[in-house]
C-alpha cells in the first residue's frame, strides 16, 4: 500500500522541478538577445520630398532586422509601395558603417543587419500636385520574442510634398578677380525648407555667413594662384532634394607669377634643413638615407603639414551669427619693411643638376631691423599661436567674413589663442624661426583658409571698390526691397 503522502511528495517534487526549469528557461529567455524585447526604430532623413528620385527611410534595431514593409494611405486604404535597401552611395541616405549587402523585403535572420535606409519611389498611384501623403512603415526584427514574431514597429509619417527649387538672387558682388586674389558675393537664397547653401568656385568650396536681414548672405572667395580655372556658382538645396544653382559673373583675370630656380647645396642641407628636422623632431636625421631625402620631407611633408595646420585656425566660418557690417584697413604688417619674396612665386629646387622639388610661396616676405615689432592694425581674434613647421613660430588673427591673416617666423609672442586684439597691437617680434634664412615676416591674407594674394588686402583703393562699395550698394538694395 502506497504512502499518500508520499505520492503527494512526488508530485510536489515533480512540480518543483516543472518550476525551476520554467524559471530558469524565463530567464534564459529574458537574459537572450534571442529573446529580446526592444523594438525597431524608424527614422525619417527628411519631412519633405520633391517626388523624384528615392526618398529615404532609416531603419535600425540592436538585434537585427527581418523584414520591412512600407503602404501609402490614402482615404484610409494602405496601399504597399516597393522598397530597396539603400547603398552607402545613396547620396540622401545618411547612415554611416550601413551594411550593404543585398537584400530582399524578407531578410533570413542568418545575417542580422542591424541599421541602413530603405528607399522608395514616386507612388504611381499618386496624384500629381498632392501637398502631402502619409506614409506607414512597419519593420519586425529577428528576435524571437512575442512566439518566435519579433517585435514589429509600426509608425504613420507625415510627408509634404514640395516640388518648388531654392529661389537664388545676387544682390551685390564685386566686379572682377585676379587668378591668386578674393571676391565678394552677397545674395538671397529662399526656400521653405532650405538646407544649405554653398559657394564653389569650381574646385574650392566657400561657406556664407547670414549677412544683414533674413534670408540674405554674403561671402568672400578665392581663386588659388595653384588653379587655372575659376568658375564660382551658389548652391542651395532643400530638405525635399531640390537643388538650384546660380552661376556669378566675374571678370576674370589671369596673373603671370613669378617662377625661379633654387640650387641646393649640402651645405644649407646639413645647416638649416638638419636643424630644423631636430627642432620638429618628429623624425631622427639618422633615419633618412639621402640629403636630398631630408631636404623633401622638410619642403614636402612638413609644408603640408604645416599648411592644414594653418588650413584649421583659419578656416572656421561662424554661420550663426547676422553680420551687419564689415570693415577693414589696408594691411601693413611691417613699418618700413623692404619686400624680400612676393606672393604666389614658384621655386622649383634643384640638387646635382635635377629638379628634385618644388613649392609655392604664398604669402609676402618683409624684412627689416632685427626682431622688428610686428603691430596689428586690424582688430582680430587669434586662433593659432604655435610653432607650425616650416613657418616657425606663427600666429593666425581672424578678422571677421572669413578673413584671417599670418605672421610666420616670429621670434616671440605675448598673446594669446582666443584673445581679441584691438587696432595697433603689438602682438610679436621678427625672426627666423622655420624655414627662414635670416629674419624677416612672412604674412599671408587667408580666405577661409585659402591664402590669397596679399597685394589685394593692402591696397585701400582695392578694399574700397571690391568690399566697402559692394557692402554698401548691396544694404542699398536690401533697404529698398
Ligand atoms: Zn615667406
Amino acid at each position: 500500500m502506497q504512502n499518500p503522502r508520499a505520492k503527494g511528495g512526488f508530485a510536489k517534487i515533480l512540480g518543483l522541478v516543472a518550476l525551476v526549469i520554467i524559471i530558469i528557461f524565463g530567464m534564459f529567455m529574458l537574459s537572450s538577445d534571442s529573446f529580446e524585447k526592444e523594438s525597431p526604430t524608424i527614422n525619417l532623413q527628411s519631412n519633405s520630398w520633391n517626388l523624384k528620385g528615392t526618398f529615404p527611410i532609416e531603419i535600425s534595431d540592436n538585434a537585427g532586422i527581418k523584414s520591412y514593409q512600407v503602404a501609402l494611405i490614402e482615404n484610409g486604404q494602405r496601399i504597399p509601395i516597393d522598397a530597396q535597401q539603400l547603398t552607402e552611395q545613396d547620396s540622401m541616405c545618411a547612415i554611416k558603417n550601413a551594411n550593404t549587402a543585398p537584400l530582399t523585403q524578407n531578410i533570413t535572420a542568418q545575417s542580422p543587419i542591424k541599421s541602413f535606409c530603405i528607399g522608395i519611389q514616386k507612388p504611381q498611384s499618386l496624384k500629381n500636385n498632392v501637398p502631402s501623403i502619409s506614409l506607414e512603415v512597419s519593420v519586425t526584427d529577428t528576435s524571437k520574442w512575442n512566439f518566435f514574431k519579433g517585435n514589429t514597429t509600426t509608425e504613420q509619417f507625415h510627408i509634404q510634398i514640395d516640388t518648388k527649387k531654392p529661389q537664388i538672387a545676387i544682390v551685390a558682388n564685386s566686379y572682377k578677380i585676379t587668378q591668386g586674389g578674393s571676391a565678394l558675393v552677397i545674395f538671397k537664397a529662399e526656400d521653405e525648407n532650405l538646407k544649405s547653401v554653398k559657394i564653389t568656385n569650381g574646385i574650392l568650396d566657400f561657406t556664407p555667413q547670414p549677412f544683414y536681414k533674413e534670408g540674405f548672405y554674403i561671402s568672400l572667395l578665392a581663386w588659388s594662384k595653384l588653379h587655372e580655372d575659376f568658375n564660382a556658382k551658389i548652391i542651395a538645396q532643400d530638405n525635399a532634394g531640390n537643388i538650384s544653382i546660380a552661376p556669378i559673373n566675374y571678370f576674370k583675370q589671369k596673373k603671370q607669377y613669378r617662377d625661379s630656380t633654387i640650387p641646393l647645396s649640402d651645405a644649407f642641407i646639413d645647416g638649416k634643413i638638419s636643424s630644423l628636422v631636430e627642432e620638429i623632431g618628429e623624425r631622427n636625421l639618422e633615419d633618412f638615407d639621402s640629403k636630398l631625402a631630408i631636404f623633401r620631407y622638410i619642403n614636402e611633408e612638413v609644408r603640408e603639414e604645416t599648411f592644414n595646420r594653418i588650413f584649421k585656425a583659419s578656416s572656421f566660418v561662424d554661420t550663426e551669427s547676422l553680420i551687419e557690417d564689415f570693415s577693414i584697413a589696408a594691411f601693413s604688417p611691417l613699418k618700413n619693411g623692404a619686400v624680400m619674396a612676393s606672393f604666389g612665386d614658384h621655386r622649383t629646387f634643384t640638387y646635382q643638376g635635377k629638379n628634385v622639388s618644388e613649392s609655392n610661396h604664398m604669402g609676402l616676405d618683409l624684412a627689416s631691423i632685427k626682431q622688428a615689432p610686428v603691430i596689428l592694425n586690424n582688430p582680430g581674434v587669434v586662433t593659432l599661436n604655435e610653432f607650425v613647421g616650416i613657418d616657425g613660430n606663427a600666429l593666425v588673427i581672424y578678422h571677421g567674413l572669413g578673413l584671417s591673416t599670418l605672421y610666420a617666423h616670429l621670434t616671440s609672442s605675448e598673446v594669446n589663442v582666443g584673445d581679441s586684439l584691438a587696432r595697433g597691437t603689438f602682438i610679436a617680434n621678427t625672426g627666423n624661426t622655420g624655414l627662414a634664412l635670416g629674419d624677416h615676416l612672412h604674412f599671408s591674407v587667408l580666405v577661409q583658409g585659402y591664402e590669397v594674394w596679399n597685394a589685394e588686402w593692402m591696397d585701400s583703393s582695392w578694399i574700397k571698390t571690391n568690399i566697402t562699395q559692394v557692402i554698401a550698394q548691396a544694404k542699398d538694395i536690401i533697404n529698398k526691397l
